[in-house]
């Protein structure tokens, strides 16, 4: 299934899907698995915040210290990116301070955009991949789930990893990210003009990947 829909599309022009919601909305599955599907590269890009973040906190550095921020952003290696405590809930929050610093963001634009560009196509998730990065993306998706949904999968995912995890805290968690993504100046969490929502509360993997190929299946045949 997934050589067919190489084929099909080997034809066609590059293709960008870029993929915004809140945490744990489930857009970093989504985008894996619609990558999967495409034949498409991916990049999470709330790993690169994450990274960023690791590497202040691993030098001791304050997270709001922004010439230090900046220089880490700028020595991001892709190699880190695989590290497991980069999941953790501890460097997903340290990673919301760290991304309302704009000269932060500035730092990772041309990374972000270099990766999107190059063939056979590409799907990046994030906050500002349909507003910001990638404003010209041909599908856009905006993931948005129950805030009590997302925290009980997260809380599923932690323990998973060994972690312990109480999902009255992960959900306040949430809603304190959700917060810090919303209001800040730069770059704010918000759906492009042009995106398609995707109400991923009660759908399981399978379900909000069909929706999202829908979505995707809709804009190609307009085309
Ligand atoms: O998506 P994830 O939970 O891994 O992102 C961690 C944090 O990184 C988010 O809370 C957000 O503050 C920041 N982020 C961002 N822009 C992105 C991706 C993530 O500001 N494109």
């Amino acid at each position: 299934m997934v050589l067919t829909a190489m084929a099909a599309l080997s034809h066609m022009a590059l293709m960008i899907i870029a993929i915004d919601g809140p945490a744990a909305s489930g857009k970093g599955t989504l985008g894996k698995r619609l990558a999967q599907h495409y034949g498409y590269r991916h990049l999470d890009t709330g790993v690169i915040y994450r990274a960023v973040a690791k590497m202040l906190l691993d030098q001791g550095f304050d997270l709001t210290d922004e010439a230090r921020a900046v220089a880490a952003a700028m020595a991001l290696d892709p190699e880190n990116f695989g590290h497991p405590e980069l999941k953790s809930q501890r460097i997903g929050d340290a990673a919301s301070v760290v991304s309302a610093i704009p000269t932060v963001r500035e730092a990772l634009v041309s990374f972000q955009r270099q990766f999107a560009a190059g063939p056979p196509g590409a799907v990046l998730d994030g906050r500002d991949i349909g507003t910001v990065i990638c404003p010209n993306a041909e599908v856009k998706i905006f993931v948005v789930a129950d805030p009590k949904v997302r925290a009980h999968r997260r809380t599923l995912e932690a323990l998973a990893r060994g972690e312990a995890a109480d999902e009255a805290l992960v959900l306040a968690d949430i809603l304190k990210r959700d917060e810090r993504d919303r209001n800040r100046a730069a770059a704010p969490l918000k759906a492009a003009p042009d995106a398609h929502v995707l109400d991923n509360s009660n759908l399981d993997i399978e379900g909000g990947v069909r929706a999202a190929i829908a979505i995707v299946e809709a804009v190609r045949a307009r085309r």
